[in-house]
């Protein structure tokens, strides 16, 4: 049985590139039948907004992109992911780290690495033991200290996406042992969205193309803690009306779901960036008609 999700930062308003990957994952679970449901993915704290959850319902709602099932908090699953996380240190696969962002930036400069102000850090090994396995470290709760996946010395990993094919990334050559709990406190992104997959038997993720560099970790981390991997989808890169790649900008514009009229020219938007074409131009018809005919012009 299909089981999709959209799952969104509450971290403001739906803008013109989640509401993108919320249709797209809407249509591709409605066109084969299957559930959708919403996870609020609110794990990383200080960054959320208070309300951004219920106007991202209410958005949603008024695009007549109904979820099914009650909709999930990460903030409510602590547990698991500390399970998890023990889980994982139990197996000897993680070590702590106290590295700041600054002396892992010095430790590459030395080794003559330089990265762009904004890119992330291939972490190149600093805290790791050299016999993780000896290393008798458990102490979870204590503070102060980052939580790291050992990666295996040979750690290429494929997978086709259902969208753009086979796709490959050396996770020691592009990532470097990542952090799975960080030193205040809070999980990661790439461990919640693991953990929570996985418990909702999530069968089929569809989003944007902007993820597709987190996957490799993501099935990295299914692998290690024994959960089945889900399909893939990442939604295309976003064209405007000019077949011209959507900027960062243009993709955080705010949508306007007001009212009917707006908010069927914002799916409809969104729709042509999907690649959808030759759906009704939206006069005179309602948003499920047209969520339906998008429906049946949906590839899958
Ligand atoms: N919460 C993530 C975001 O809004 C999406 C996670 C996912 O779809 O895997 O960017
Ligand atoms: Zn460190």
């Amino acid at each position: 049985m299909y089981r999709g999700r959209f799952a969104p930062s509450p971290t403001g308003p739906l803008h013109a590139g989640s509401l993108v990957a919320a249709l797209g994952s809407w249509l591709d679970a409605r066109k084969q039948g299957g559930a959708w449901l919403l996870r609020i993915e609110d794990i990383d704290t200080p960054r959320c907004i208070p309300g951004a959850d219920l106007q991202i319902q209410s958005q949603l709602l008024a695009c007549g992109l109904q979820w099914d099932e009650e909709p999930e908090y990460q903030s409510s699953h602590q547990a698991d992911y500390q399970k998890a996380l023990e889980q994982l240190i139990a197996a000897k696969l993680l070590y702590p780290c106290t590295c700041s962002r600054q002396s892992i930036a010095q430790h590459l400069a030395k080794q003559g690495i330089t990265s762009a102000r904004n890119q992330e850090m291939v972490y190149p090994g600093i805290c790791r033991p050299a016999d993780l396995k000896a290393d008798a470290a458990t102490h979870t709760h204590e503070d102060k200290v980052a939580w790291r996946i050992a990666l295996p010395q040979d750690c290429q990993i494929t997978f086709e996406d259902l969208a753009l094919g086979v796709q490959e990334q050396n996770l020691n050559q592009e990532v470097g042992d990542f952090v799975l709990r960080r030193s205040d406190g809070l999980f990661t992104y790439q461990l919640a969205v693991v953990v929570d997959d996985a418990r909702q038997g999530i069968t089929h993720i569809v989003r944007g193309a902007d993820l597709l560099s987190n996957t490799a970790r993501q099935i990295h981390l299914q692998k290690v803690l024994g959960y089945v991997r889900p399909n893939y989808l990442h939604l295309p890169l976003v064209l405007d009306e000019h077949g011209e790649k959507l900027s960062k900008q243009t993709l955080a514009t705010q949508i306007h779901t007001e009212d009917a009229p707006h908010a069927l020219a914002e799916l409809r938007k969104a729709a042509q960036h999907l690649g959808l074409r030759n759906l009704p131009d939206g006069q005179g018809i309602t948003i499920a008609e047209w969520l339906l005919a998008a429906t049946h012009a949906w590839k899958s």
